[in-house]
């Protein structure tokens, strides 16, 4: 990939309003100079996602991402750098310049953009060949009768190939592109006898599919003749195709995920169009079964649910459960519970609107895949028997060991007993030793193919991490000390580098407690974590309330940490902990007074 020259990217970087482009991520708020927010990396409640859009950078003080627009683009957006360099300079109209690049890589890059617009040529001339042309009738009246309106089509640049063997290749080669050229765009084949080439997609209705940022990177054919085999025909896997990272209506439906944060996942292209033709615009198809793992890494991207309104027999589930754990960033897959044999598009097109009514209800209630698949399980499994309940109880175990602690998960393992008619602990003990020992074992069993292993050793390396409720503590009361300084500066001269649990946190306190009136001056540049614990405690002071009860709080609180830290030491050494405890007690019911 050719170099853009710097000067081209710190245009790209002066023109972008890293404001608006984060905005799309999560709620952002003045606050004095800076605009602060949730960060769209990791769960918070309390905001420690700070912009600072005169020096266009972004940082979490919780996770500690941070970086400029361009790299937020590349983390949030899932694109490579030149991807988000392109992305960005198309956004805010800059022209792009390269560096004089390596010959070989300056001729695969014009072969692909070239590429790029003979497929987008040939999407045209499908639309309006299906349009227009007395031939296309038959797809005409398949599509309306599917309930979808010249519109939608038009929208999705919907088009039929004709049923003549060479109207794509001579249309290309009269464009100026070579027979080589129109057979890597995947429009034409090699005939049997090695002579000649003919168009690949015939007497099909052509739907083009484009990349996230809307550029047609294939097509997916539909046979418009019952013994036309196959009955779908998509491009060749190529430079520009593959199937695993295509979702079908991605350009068209980020704007909606973004906004509301959940994707509508589907199987076919009419799915997708009915969907969003009934106003559903979050709607995508990742045309088969089976979520892959990219799939759920681009659709994280830009969501942090996605429901899944699929056909999906066991396979699959078993698949979309492994995807799940693959894709590493957060996207929390929930499963609709679609009516037998029927797709979204049939139930749209329902004459009453009643089976509409019933697709949105299935998706409302849809339910966590994990919890989706154990249901399957115990409805498949042969609960009649001890022998078929064992079975069952084994199946059921593996899932539930792989979710997280939640209230969901505690129901779920009360109904498995119920429905097995075990005795509860028994439940909890076969999932607490699954997950001890599944813990390793399961990893390895599930270690991703070669071509998944960069994506997963990614999510490895950017996995944030959060603060704890004692870190947040700490960093709470500090702020507080900051708010009000007068009150502030008994509580920091009552604390001491032990009531911290980290060796950065006490290095703060130690610098609040001589700058508490202004915490930002004077410090130093070179010290990053010193640095981000100590703008994390002014940015918190700014934002959250303070009182010398809550303060008071805060500081038995610590205590009490602190306390149980020597109490831990005591056990390790073998020493009694008798006074400690004591003192953790009286501690616990001071805590108790000020709470109420
Ligand atoms: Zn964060």
């Amino acid at each position: 990939m050719a170099l853009f020259t710097p000067g081209s990217v710190e245009r790209v970087k002066e023109a972008s309003d890293i404001v608006e482009v984060i905005s799309a991520h999560t709620d952002l708020r003045r606050s004095g100079t800076r605009f602060t927010g949730l960060c769209p990396f990791h769960d918070e409640r309390s905001p420690s996602f700070s912009v600072d859009p005169a020096e266009k950078l972004y940082h979490c003080f919780g996770c500690g991402v941070g970086g400029d627009v361009i790299k937020f683009v590349e983390e949030k957006e899932g694109l490579s750098f030149p991807d988000a360099v392109e992305a960005l300079a198309d956004r805010y109209g800059v022209e792009l310049e390269r560096e004089s690049e390596d010959p070989r890589a300056e001729e695969t890059r014009k072969k692909r953009a070239r590429l790029t617009e003979l497929l987008e040529r040939t999407a045209g001339f499908y639309t309006t060949f299906l349009r227009d042309a007395p031939q296309a009738a038959k797809a005409r009246d398949y599509l309306a009768g599917r309930g979808l309106s010249a519109e939608a089509l038009a929208e999705f640049g919907v088009g039929c190939a004709p049923g003549t063997w060479d109207t794509i290749l001579l249309r290309g080669q009269q464009a100026g592109y070579s027979v080589e050229e129109i057979e890597a765009a995947g429009l034409i084949l090699r005939s049997q006898k090695g002579r000649g080439h003919y168009d690949r997609f015939r007497s099909r209705i052509v739907f083009p599919i484009r990349d996230a940022r809307g550029r047609v990177q294939g097509f997916g054919a539909r046979a418009l003749r019952p013994d036309q085999k196959p009955k779908y025909v998509n491009s060749p896997e190529g430079e520009l195709y593959s199937k695993r990272r295509t979702l079908y209506g991605i350009e068209r439906a980020r704007p909606q995920m973004v906004k509301s944060g959940r994707a509508l996942v589907v199987e076919g292209y009419t799915d997708v169009i009915a969907c969003h033709q009934a106003g559903m615009r979050d709607a995508v198809a990742i045309m088969g079964t089976a979520i892959t793992p990219e799939q759920v890494k681009l659709l994280s991207a830009y969501a942090e649910e996605a429901v899944l309104a699929l056909d999906a027999d066991r396979a699959g589930r078993e698949a979309m459960l492994r995807a799940q754990t693959v894709g590493g960033k957060a996207l929390r897959l929930r499963v609709a519970r679609m009516p037998e044999g029927q797709d979204p598009a049939d139930l749209l097109a329902g004459g009453d609107g009643a089976s509409a009514n019933a697709f949105r209800a299935a998706i409302d209630s849809a339910e966590d895949l994990p919890v989706f698949h154990v249901h399957t399980l115990l409805d498949d499994g042969d609960l009649g028997s001890p022998a078929g309940r064992d079975r069952a109880l084994d199946e059921v175990v593996e899932v539930i060991a792989s979710m997280v602690d939640s209230i969901t998960r505690e129901e779920l393992m009360r109904e498995v007993a119920d429905r097995l008619d075990a005795d509860p602990s028994l439940i909890t003990r076969r999932v607490a030793s699954a997950g001890r020992v599944g813990g390793t074992s399961r990893r390895a069993a599930e270690a991703p193919p070669a071509d998944e292993r960069d994506a997963s050793a990614e999510a490895a390396h950017e996995a944030p991490r959060a603060l704890n409720a004692r870190e947040r503590r700490e960093l709470g009361l500090l702020a507080m000390c900051v708010r009000m300084p007068t009150e502030g500066r008994e509580v920091l001269d009552r604390l001491t580098p032990e009531h911290f649990s980290r060796p950065a946190a006490a290095r703060a306190w130690a610098w609040i407690r001589d700058h508490v009136e202004d915490p930002l001056a004077g410090l130093s540049r070179d010290d990053p974590e010193l640095l981000g614990y100590v703008t994390d405690v002014k940015m918190r002071s700014e934002q959250e309330p303070a009182s010398p009860e809550a303060m008071e709080l805060s500081l038995l609180e610590l205590e009490r940490a602190k306390v149980d830290d020597e109490i831990a030491a005591a056990e390790s050494n073998g020493s009694p902990p008798v006074e400690l405890q004591r003192r953790r007690a009286q501690l616990t019911e001071r805590i108790a007074r000020a709470q109420s």
